[in-house]
């Protein structure tokens, strides 16, 4: 399939494919009440006929408590059996709620490896094309109980640039507790928003946090800029903003910072045949 240039977030209803990534603090603890309305959202999209993915941080959150631990662990067999607890029950979540709608979630988990490995990135492409064919919304996350440190994607916002670049994706919407980028943390006075960010824009002067408020997750908003330039290169439109807002931003409404793409990239990407861009 070749990607459509989405110029600005009016066409985001047109995108036939987009990749949404939504992070451990936003679907889990206090907020797994959120499933239900991104849920909700990603499934009017699903109506309107757009190929929704998403990638899902929280396997580790939500196996937090099943292993009576209250803050995330920091040694990794841990981590990894947190998440082997957790994966499964945030993919019931999500069936339970995706069955409102009769629609049917697939369970992708990758490694960083999976990737770089031509015939297992050539399989896993085949099967999500496969997948979106069949009208079931595939679910991705990090295979966490076979990722060592040194082998991780880094974090998911990460993990969602290299899948829509996997799924050759007009656009990606990466979700957090916040509704845009700004100029300084946002809590900060003076803190700006920013609205879009042309391609070879270095963001000068801009200062990211790295780690998210609730301590959950691995991103903040210096990962998503990161992902978000990844992405935006490779011909991906980027579109940051809360997940409060999804269903806005999936209806092309003006929220959030957006990433232009890059023209170029996305013409000139062939269909099936995709670069890797680590940076
Ligand atoms: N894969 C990890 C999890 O599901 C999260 C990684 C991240 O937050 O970036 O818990």
């Amino acid at each position: 399939m070749t990607r459509r240039l989405i110029a600005s977030r009016s066409e985001i209803p047109a995108a036939r494919r987009v990749v949404v990534k939504v992070g451990s603090s936003s679907i889990s603890g206090e907020n797994t009440g959120q499933i239900a309305p991104l849920v909700d959202a990603l499934a009017a999209a699903h109506a309107r006929g757009t190929e929704i993915i998403l990638v899902s941080s929280g396997a580790i959150a939500t196996g937090m408590p099943y292993l009576a631990l209250d803050a995330r662990p920091s040694d990794l067999a841990t981590q990894q059996a947190a998440a082997a607890v957790g994966q499964n029950v945030l993919i019931f979540r999500y069936q339970d709620s995706l069955d409102r709608y009769k629609i049917v979630a697939g369970q992708v988990l990758l490694t960083a490896g999976d990737l770089e490995n031509p015939t297992h990135r050539s399989n896993a492409q085949r099967a999500m094309d496969r997948l979106l064919g069949l009208r079931i919304l595939p679910i991705v996350n990090e295979n966490d109980t076979v990722a060592t440190h040194e082998i991780r994607f880094g974090d998911n916002d990460r993990l969602a640039a290299l899948v829509s670049q996997l799924v050759q994706a007009d656009a990606l919407i990466l979700l957090s507790d916040v509704d845009a980028l700004y100029t300084r943390p946002p809590q900060e006075p003076g803190a700006v928003k920013i609205s879009t960010v042309p391609i070879g824009d270095d963001l000068a002067g801009v200062t990211f946090g790295d780690i998210g408020a609730a301590g959950v997750g691995t991103g903040g908003a210096g990962t998503k800029v990161s992902a978000a330039r990844l992405a935006a290169a490779a011909g991906t439109a980027v579109l940051i903003t809360s997940t409060a807002l999804v269903a806005e931003a999936l209806l092309g409404a003006e929220v959030g910072t957006w990433f232009e793409p890059s023209a170029v990239s996305a013409e000139r990407t062939p269909t099936g045949s995709i670069a890797l861009a680590f940076d």
